[in-house]
């Protein structure tokens, strides 16, 4: 029986680039100038709940492995938690901690009623067979299904899980309550109580904050130039809705394989294809190859980080040409690049308010479960669009209000939000 290696501290990486160490920073400096209490403060800085789950799977070779999961429950001040689950070999506690954390501010940005959670199984599911992720699939469930539910805490897909993965973990939870629960997770495949527009949500809610942006700076985006950083479900959509609803011209693409760059424009569904078939963006006809790290310093207007944490430190923030930063990813910036970029006069959309979308549509998907009546994907993007345009201006207005970069006026948003329900519950 081999025991699958974990790490639960900061990746080898020191605890400046740990993701939970810098969620609790920048909470501090919103708490700073929120002014907010001590005891407020204290809460907000640490989950509330979270679950440590051993997971022995059986392998296709006969072997049984056992893997480590995690469900982080932040907050529920507002609402039930609801955040994503990531399948990762680099997966930690305190990245889970982090991302948990996120979440609630990104459902207090937004205004759903909802509160902040996250899931993570340290696994490299590149290098699993689809039996093997349904048997992994299944076991978190079995350990996890206790504490979820559409009332308590909400699951959904993120990094390399896919609606298949929910669709299984729903089965799953609906056998151990004896009766379907399409709502204990979504992102769900649509025959099975999925959204319309759930698929495209995260990078379409990205764009329309970036339309957004355009708005208010009066800077033309259709023709500006962008490079996506990370190819999967956000990368690959704002790729397509840059072009579709912008007019943008994406001029280079990377995935966890490298990068692809051609000044004169990359056509989303060459470069989709392209993927498809060879499982990599790298080696696309008529491109020069670009690496990850040099993809972000690329002569643009617009770069879309869109895979993991930590891509833009005070090491090359100084580097960055670009006149925006659509973050799809999670934490892709840290604290002293924040800094950097705002003194710059880089634009940050910052990650819990550029990223919403994807939550905002697996609430929509919650409501239609709830009451078992489905919408139109005209109205699922016409509600997106309001949420996210109203997100978008709130933290722009407060920004400007307190002259602060706007990643601290999210979280000054987001944290009001969030303060005044645990004050009105009596919490504090
Ligand atoms: N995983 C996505 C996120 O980070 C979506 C979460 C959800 O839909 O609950 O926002």
């Amino acid at each position: 029986m081999a025991v699958e290696k974990t790490k639960t501290k900061e990746n080898g990486k020191g605890p400046e680039l740990n993701p939970f160490t810098i969620a609790q920073a920048q909470l501090d400096e919103a708490a700073e100038q929120l002014q907010l209490d001590e005891a407020t403060h204290q809460l907000l800085r640490l989950p509330l709940r979270e679950l440590h789950v051993t997971l022995p799977v059986k392998m296709d070779d006969g072997t049984t492995k056992v893997f480590q999961g995690f469900r982080v429950q932040y907050n529920d001040a507002r609402g039930p938690t609801k955040g994503g689950l990531r399948f990762h070999f680099d997966e930690t506690i305190d990245t889970v901690r982090a991302l948990a954390a996120w979440m609630t501010w990104k459902c207090a940005v937004v205004d759903i009623p909802l509160g902040g959670g996250k899931g993570g199984i340290v696994c490299d599911p590149r290098e699993m067979s689809q039996g093997e992720l349904e048997r992994l699939s299944r076991a978190y469930i079995r350990q996890v299904g206790r504490i979820i539910g559409l009332e308590k805490d909400v699951p959904a897909p993120d990094v390399y899980t896919t609606p298949q993965i929910m669709a299984w973990m729903m089965d799953e939870y609906s056998f151990i309550k004896g009766n379907n629960e399409f709502g204990v997770i979504t992102g769900k495949p649509l025959p099975l109580g999925g959204s319309a527009g759930r698929g495209d949500a995260t990078a379409r809610g990205g764009i329309y904050t970036l339309r957004e942006w355009g708005k208010v700076t009066g800077f033309d985006l259709k023709g500006a130039t962008g490079a996506i950083q990370g190819y999967g479900n956000a990368g690959t959509f704002a790729h397509q809705l840059a072009e579709d609803l912008l007019g943008m011209k994406i001029v280079a693409v990377s995935d966890s394989r490298g990068g692809i760059y051609n000044p004169d424009g990359l056509k989303y569904d060459e470069v989709f294809k392209h993927k498809q078939d060879t499982r990599r963006v790298a080696d696309f006809p008529g491109s020069k190859p670009v690496t990850n790290e040099e993809i972000l310093e690329l002569d643009v207007d617009v770069i879309f980080p869109s895979a993991l944490e930590n891509v833009i430190t005070e090491e090359n923030a100084g580097n960055i040409k670009a006149k925006v930063s659509a973050e799809l990813a999670n934490g892709p910036t840290t604290p002293e690049a924040d800094k950097i970029l705002h003194e710059k006069g880089v634009y940050v959309i910052p990650d819990f308010l550029c990223n919403a979308g994807g939550v905002t549509v697996s609430y929509f998907e919650m409501v239609q479960n709830a009451y078992d009546y489905y919408w139109e994907e005209d109205m699922v993007h016409d509600r997106l669009d309001k949420k996210m345009t109203a997100a978008f201006h709130a933290v722009h207005e407060t920004a400007e209000k307190y002259g602060v970069h706007k990643r601290l006026a999210a979280y000054m948003v987001a944290i009001d939000r969030v303060a005044e329900a645990v004050k009105l519950r009596g919490w504090v």
